[in-house]
């Protein structure tokens, strides 16, 4: 049973002097994500990281060692700057502060001992017909080759099981990885979520509907390295009648990325009475005027240097351009639609993957389908103004950002 997960994280990414600062925080990360209770240790050297687990905690829960890799697996499918992770062995060098030219014999049975546990690696495998080694050699002071290695540990494998070596199309791999810090073997390798580590490039508000597209623009910006907060705002008296909503499924999966992040929740009821001397046409385009102004005034007081939304190009009478450009009026802070380009077939599938596409088909009375008729497609802005003054849009915006609430 393997305790030891090794981790990869995107390279290109690292340059400058931002390295640090995202290495720190993917560390912190994973530990939140995975679990403080399920970690022994975690190290990072030479551009890795590993995982220690707690045997103690996995053998107490559960005997088979599929159910504890599977769940940190799981979890680590979660945590963004991620590129790849593999469940490995781990084989030290027991001369270590010698260093491997002072002690040959040393030396030889480390390589041995690598031999050794590739083949007991490769024992399970040995069904299969076809197979190759790939190793890494990430410390260049080992004396062998990498291509070395292959034919050595290949030529062991071949021994003894009848197995033969494919380099093109291979029935199983074994990977070596050789480090300063020890040589780690593993069969598998895992793609993370890639990206960039939550909470390396500032926070932002997301507006969050029940719908099917703010759930995957939000995840689109967390995996961008922003910190995501969301607000919602619902239909009820009080924001704690969310709870039995899709609302909160949703921030339970959107979680599992950022275990930090916020949910605020505004009561919609006092605009809705208001917006009743406006035409019709016009509620619309006013009440998601009035979502962006909150979300504007909140990300003021919340530190969120950019509101996010699920808008989607001509998708619905709300997403034409005359429409986004009347949204945008006057607003300072930036708007961020990070959906705009994608088709629904895109975004259906993306929702699919992250797991928020079930949560988001449940029914929810939201508060679009109290505003919704014949909505113009082509709003004036100067109507927009006057009804807004009409209406006291700034006093109502204040009102209800007052009696905000965090789920
Ligand atoms: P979605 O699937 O995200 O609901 P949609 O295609 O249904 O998108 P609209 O309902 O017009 O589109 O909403 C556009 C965007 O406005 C949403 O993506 C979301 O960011 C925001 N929004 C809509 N309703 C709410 C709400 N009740 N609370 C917070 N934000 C909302
Ligand atoms: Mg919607």
């Amino acid at each position: 049973m393997s305790n030891i997960v090794l981790i990869h994280y995107g390279e290109l990414a690292l340059k400058g002097k931002n390295r640090g600062e995202f290495e720190n925080k993917l560390m912190e990360n994973i530990r939140k994500i995975v679990g403080a209770d399920l970690i022994k240790k975690i190290r990072r050297f030479s551009g890795r990281m590993v995982l220690e687990l707690r045997e103690d905690k996995f053998l107490a829960e559960s005997p088979t060692s599929e159910i504890h890799t599977s769940l940190v697996e799981e979890r680590l499918l979660n945590v963004f700057g991620i590129s790849w992770f593999a469940m490995a062995e781990k084989i030290d060098f027991e001369l270590k502060e010698s260093g491997f030219s002072s002690g040959r014999f040393g030396f030889l049975q480390y390589i041995q001992n690598i031999c050794n546990k590739v083949i007991e690696t490769a024992k399970p495998l040995a069904k299969k017909k076809t197979f190759k080694i790939e190793t890494v050699r990430a410390d260049k002071t080992f004396p062998k080759t990498s291509m070395e290695m292959n034919s050595l540990l290949g030529e062991a494998v071949g021994r003894a099981y009848d197995v033969k070596v494919s380099l093109k199309n291979p029935d199983f791999t074994i990977f070596v990885e050789i480090t300063r810090e020890g040589t780690y073997l593993y069969t598998k390798k895992v793609r993370g979520p890639e990206g960039l580590p939550v909470g390396t490039a500032g926070k932002v508000l997301a507006l969050l509907s029940g719908g099917i597209d703010s759930p995957v623009a939000s995840w689109l910006m967390m995996r961008r390295g922003l910190r995501v907060d969301y607000l919602h705002f619902h239909t009820f008296l009080k924001g704690f009648s969310v709870r039995h909503t899709k609302i909160a499924s949703l921030y339970e999966i959107l979680s599992r990325y950022d275990p930090d992040a916020k949910l605020y929740l505004a009561s919609y009821n006092e605009f809705h009475s208001v917006l009743r001397s406006v035409p019709k046409p016009y509620h619309l385009i006013l009440f998601r005027r009035f979502m962006v102004k909150l979300a504007q005034r909140l990300s003021q007081k919340i530190g969120a240097r950019a509101i996010v939304t699920g808008d989607n190009l001509s998708q619905v009478a709300s997403q034409t351009m005359e429409s986004l450009a009347a949204l945008d009026c006057g607003i300072s802070v930036p708007v961020y639609r990070p959906l705009l380009g994608f088709t629904k077939e895109e975004i259906t599938e993306r929702a699919k993957n992250i797991k928020t596409y079930e949560a988001s088909l449940k029914p929810y009375r939201d508060c679009c389908s109290l505003v919704s008729f014949s909505p113009a497609t082509k709003p004036k802005i100067e109507l927009v103004e006057k009804y807004e003054n009409e209406i006291g849009m700034e006093e109502t915006v204040d009102s209800i950002l007052s009696g905000i609430e965090v789920f």
